[in-house]
């Protein structure tokens, strides 16, 4: 009846409860509340939207339906990264080890791809025997041993998002600010961090493309830390392009050796290195992003940060000869060069089309429960601003077979746009966000 009386409210536009939230969730976990009447409150809160209390409220519900992680006791500050998704986006994969490398525990939960942006679980999950289901005891007691674990949403972690999340994907009501932010928030507040730093994708490759949506879900999600004594800073980042050249599961492993070896791309360094600076801030490891810079830059050159990759991958039943060989990686049966078609500006190279065709080639998802092939995709090399002679090679095609090369040159001749006059892209950060409002992010 609960579930019931709450859609004919929220349908007539309004309002739930904190305890009516709490008995909701509560009930939705336990499995007795039907998706049918789910995923209709759901589209009537997708379509009449929650206001900050309600946003609060389900946060705390979804949090409240399950565990947390306990890591008070360990004696270092726990901070993590979280992004909003996007296409050649391996950030976690340096991060987590370059910032655990220096003192600071990274509890990371992260996500799987969906749609068609990638998901760090199984761009891990490429590492032969790396193991993201780690259970939560396991997972504390690696943050114990070695300050970092790479993880999925566990069972006890948020039952009721999980659930909802996987009813919003099916149901076309993922794009709520409300429903995101308390979706994300939910999960990241069962890791007990002491900060946490968000990556705000915004551009035509981001779950939320318009700017001014983007500042918004990122202050809503900073208070809802704040609510719960986790500071949070946003930095919004560019996905109007893929970040790095690498998209495909492991490719962008391969990148992400590299990158930890000092050999990454610039941009996927500098937004790494960008919100790296920011978690050593939160953590209270370094005074200014200056000096955490400086701190990270020296965790790559001495070798550590790599060490780390190679600790955490061991640690959960991965190959840490990878880190050395990238080559015992999965590789591609087939290969091809993508030239220029004419002479030009490289105006556009749109990630969605980049996604879609990565999926099409078998390397992504559809469905939860499709398995993806980890050794297809693109390495790009040609970026937005270039100018191209026909003929002159742009990237390299990775897929199973001479179909699925067929399936990736239609991705690139869809997503690569060449025109007699450049586009300027995004800047790669524009704007920093924290509980003291919106800033404009310094050009480098
Ligand atoms: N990621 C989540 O975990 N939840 C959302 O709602 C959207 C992205």
């Amino acid at each position: 009846m609960l579930a019931h009386r709450l859609i004919e409210r929220k349908r007539d536009k309004g309002r739930i409860e904190p305890g009516e939230w709490r008995a909701l969730a509560l009930a939705y976990a336990k499995g007795h509340v039907p998706d049918y009447q789910m995923a209709a409150l759901l589209m009537a809160c997708f379509l009449n939207g929650l206001d900050r209390g309600e946003t609060a409220a389900l946060t705390e519900a979804m949090l409240l339906s399950g565990d947390r992680l306990d890591l008070a006791h360990i004696g270092r500050p726990r901070v993590d990264k979280h992004s909003t998704g996007g296409v050649g986006d391996k950030v976690s994969l340096v991060l987590a080890p370059m910032v655990s490398a220096l003192g600071v525990a990274v509890p990371m939960m992260s996500g799987r791809s969906l749609g068609h942006t990638g998901g760090t679980l199984d761009k891990l999950e490429s590492i032969p025997g790396f193991r993201t289901d780690l259970s939560l005891i396991e997972a504390q007691a690696q943050v114990e041993e070695i300050g970092c674990v790479m993880i999925g949403q566990t069972p006890e972690i948020a039952p009721a998002d999980k659930k909802m999340y996987a009813l919003r994907d099916a149901t076309s009501t993922v794009e709520s600010i409300s429903l995101i932010a308390a979706s994300i928030m939910s999960k990241k507040l069962a890791e007990d961090l002491s900060g946490l730093v968000i990556d705000m994708k915004r551009g035509s490759g981001a779950l939320v493309p318009e700017i001014e949506r983007v500042l918004e879900l990122a202050q809503v999600m900073i208070k809802l830390g704040a609510d719960h004594g986790c500071p949070a800073v946003a930095l919004v980042t560019a996905m109007d392009r893929p970040l790095g050249r690498a998209c495909g599961n492991a490719l962008e492993v391969e990148e992400a050796i590299a990158a930890l070896k000092g050999e990454g791309p610039p941009d996927l360094m500098s937004v790494t290195y960008a919100l790296g600076a920011e978690m050593l801030v939160l953590a209270g490891v370094a005074e200014d992003t200056e000096i955490a810079r400086r701190e990270l830059e020296k965790s790559i050159s001495t070798g550590h940060a790599a060490e780390q990759f190679q600790k955490i991958i061991d640690a959960q039943g991965g190959n840490p000869a990878v880190v050395e060989d990238p080559a015992l990686l999965p590789q591609a049966a087939e290969c091809e060069i993508f030239t220029a078609p004419r002479r030009g500006f490289v105006a556009r190279i749109e990630p969605r089309a980049i996604g879609r065709g990565i999926i099409e080639m078998g390397g992504g998802r559809t469905r939860v429960e499709d398995i993806a092939d980890p050794g297809v995709g693109f390495v790009i090399t040609a970026r937005p601003g270039d100018w191209v002679e026909p003929g002159e090679p742009m990237a390299t095609i990775f897929a199973r077979d001479r179909a699925g090369i067929g399936s990736g040159r239609l991705a690139l001749k869809a997503a690569v746009v060449i025109a007699d006059e450049a586009e300027p892209p995004l800047p790669l950060i524009s704007h920093r966000v924290s509980a003291a409002g919106v800033e404009d992010y310094p050009s480098p």
